[in-house]
């Protein structure tokens, strides 16, 4: 038998999870983001999965050309643009949408062949402070990109530092404002959080990411609050069980102390599966779809957890270590890091069935 490890990707989460979308944001085209593996569930199911979005919005150019050349007809936009000019005559061939955030894109932009023709995202800096223009730097570039050659239509964008905290939007919607009130161009601007909660940034295209995964980017609502399903579940099972006396420790570094007599599990699931290392003793897991909580340090290819009060668990009992019956956000919480970051750590040597 394989090792029972394995990563189960409901398509039907990512469709639900979509139409939550849909039904927050009516009126607005939907790019699916699905950058870093689809957020570890893997481009081509997500795509296939999320075909009823308007376009897919993503990083990694490579996986750009593999869905157009998979026969995906829809916009397809690098969320970065492109980084050297070489990956300007890709974007063309395959007709991806580009954004432009710096001078240096602009200036291959100029550069281009006479024939290239792109569809663009002008990424507006209204706070975030990573990239795009800042609104004064904004206006020239919006003057010289309108009548540009080879742009062929041209959206303007911003991204949100903050729509998932009590410090919200409407400081950079204002700023935002500054360049966008009046034009005709098209707005892309909401994420998950101001999806889920400012439909004053819904516009004309939204780019969820995290809730079309089933998870939440607020800390203080959860996904199910927000009637979203979880599309990856990571699940294996018991490969041993131990019985640790008074005073006996468990794992590296010896972190966890027995206090009485207790019964504990070793699960095959370790950091190098995606786990995270950094979680501590007691974060939650389910043992034969009861919760119960981990014990000692995360190893590369183990965990351990207590069996206390299951006493049915054994060898073979499955774990779910997040999806089904346990949100990643909660998993994510106690290990102090948000569920982005354990969903898009999925290891590849996680074998991956679609359900
Ligand atoms: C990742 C990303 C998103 C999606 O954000 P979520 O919080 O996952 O919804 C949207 N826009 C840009 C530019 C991104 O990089």
């Amino acid at each position: 038998m394989p090792r029972p490890i394995k990563a189960a990707i409901s398509l039907d989460a990512l469709r639900h999870n979509l139409a939550v979308v849909r039904r927050h944001a009516p009126r607005a085209s939907v790019f699916a983001v699905i950058k870093a593996n689809a957020y570890g569930h893997g481009v081509l199911r997500a795509a296939r999965a999320l075909a009823g979005a308007d376009g897919i919005a993503l990083l990694e150019i490579d996986d750009a050309v593999r869905l157009r050349d998979a026969g995906f007809g829809k916009r397809l936009a690098l969320l970065q643009g492109v980084f050297e000019a070489a990956e300007l005559q890709v974007a063309a061939a395959h007709d991806l949408t580009i954004v432009i955030h710096n001078q240096e894109q602009l200036r291959m932009l100029d550069a281009a062949r006479d024939s290239a023709r792109f569809d663009v995202l002008l990424k507006i800096d209204t706070g975030m402070n990573r990239l795009g223009f800042t609104p004064r730097a904004a206006r020239d570039v919006l003057a010289g990109l309108k009548h540009h050659r080879a742009v062929r239509r041209l959206t303007l964008m911003t991204h949100f530092a903050t729509a998932d905290d009590a410090r919200g939007v409407a400081w950079q919607m204002q700023a935002f404002d500054e360049i966008a009130a009046g034009s005709k161009l098209q707005r892309c601007l909401a994420n998950s959080a101001a999806i889920l909660r400012y439909p004053e940034t819904h516009a004309d295209w939204v780019r969820p990411g995290i809730m079309l995964y089933g998870c939440t980017p607020f800390a203080d609502v959860t996904a199910e609050q927000l009637g979203l399903q979880p599309a990856m579940t990571l699940a294996s099972e018991i490969i041993a069980v131990r019985e640790l006396r008074p005073g006996e420790r468990i794992g590296y570094g010896g972190t966890f102390e027995a206090t009485q007599a207790k019964r504990v599990g070793i699960v095959a699931c370790g950091y190098a599966d995606g786990y995270p290392r950094h979680a501590p003793t007691g974060t939650p897991i389910l043992v034969g779809g009861r919760r119960a909580r981990t014990l000692g340090r995360v190893s590369m290819d183990m965990l351990c957890i207590d069996l206390s009060g299951i006493s049915t668990a054994q060898i073979g009992t499955p774990v779910t270590l997040w999806g089904e019956g346990l949100s990643a956000d909660e998993v994510a919480a106690a290990a102090g890091t948000v569920s982005y970051e354990l969903l898009c750590a999925l290891a590849p040597r996680v074998p991956v069935i679609e359900a």
